[in-house]
């Protein structure tokens, strides 16, 4: 029997549909760093990966955050990253000694591997190159995509394409499927041109020590209180938890168990780099920063 493509078409156009209908049709925020960030919505996302950029070898730039840290549920680059001391990963060691319901939130709030690529929404193109931060999942996937020889390299401006990632489920059944368009796609030198230092902008998002451990007490951050890292607390701990400070574990103790993000890679241009280390290439690039 002969396929009925208007069938086929109508079936597709459902699912599509279906896909649209729920949760956030938006998947473009402007941070509060004035940077385009890309969210993928529901249904299908059509996204052109640009090239590495600004002297990084890989089109991602890996980087650890942490998630819902203290009473404001505060997102926290992880200083770690440019290989400075991180209270809250010092605090996640320490949870880890303690009771089953300590464990669970040193899970919650550890930090989490991410990988931020620059992007172009195919579908909204006057979005421009935003950043998109993603998870293991959807990495793991491109990543298989361009080992694929009839796809290859997916960011070259002359030979790639775009890819389409698919996003069904809510919250933790939130799953994504990625396949790369067939037809290719050039990137133009001015759409090169619009590309993100994402390296330096994560770097200009970690802050010092004691502003993470403000924003664990929650003395930073004035969000609607949803969850709290004091509730694991003792009862008759102080209101200004300074607990995170007292419990901190010797560096070397935690340095086994915790992921050690590798550092990201930066080359600002305002800096004399020449013979320092990726270590101190951040740390000069920080220092200038204030
Ligand atoms: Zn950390």
């Amino acid at each position: 029997m002969a396929m009925d493509m208007d069938k086929i078409l109508a079936k597709h156009r459902e699912i599509s549909a279906r896909g649209q209908d729920k949760g956030s049709s938006t998947s473009s925020t402007v941070g509060q760093d004035g940077v385009r960030y890309f969210k993928a919505i529901d249904g299908q996302n059509e996204l052109r990966i640009l090239p590495p950029m600004f002297g990084n070898d890989t089109f991602y730039v890996e980087h650890a955050t942490h998630y819902k840290v203290g009473p404001n549920n505060k997102t926290v680059e992880c200083p770690r990253t440019i290989g400075e001391k991180c209270p809250v990963c010092e605090y996640v060691q320490a949870l880890y000694q303690g009771t089953n319901e300590e464990k669970e939130l040193a899970k919650e709030i550890k930090a989490k591997k991410r990988w931020a690529i620059n992007v172009i929404d195919t579908k909204n193109p006057q979005n421009g190159v935003q950043i998109y931060d993603i998870g293991e999942t959807i990495l793991e996937q491109i990543l298989g995509q361009m080992m694929n020889p009839e796809v290859g390299d997916l960011t070259d401006p002359t030979t790639g394409r775009a890819i389409i990632i698919t996003k069904t489920g809510q919250g933790r059944e939130t799953t994504y499927s990625t396949s790369p368009k067939i037809s290719v796609s050039q990137l133009s030198d001015a759409q090169l041109s619009l590309s993100v230092n994402i390296g330096e902008i994560l770097v200009s998002k970690i802050v010092d020590y004691d502003t993470v451990i403000g924003i664990m007490d929650g003395s930073i951050g004035t969000e609607q209180r949803k969850g709290s890292l004091s509730q694991f607390l003792p009862k008759d701990a102080p209101a200004t938890v300074a607990a995170p400070v007292a419990v901190a574990a010797p560096v070397a103790a935690y340095v086994a168990q915790v992921v050690v993000p590798t550092p990201i890679v930066v080359a600002p241009a305002a800096i004399n780099t020449t013979g320092m280390s990726v270590m101190e290439k951040l740390k000069a690039l920080k220092a200038q920063q204030g």
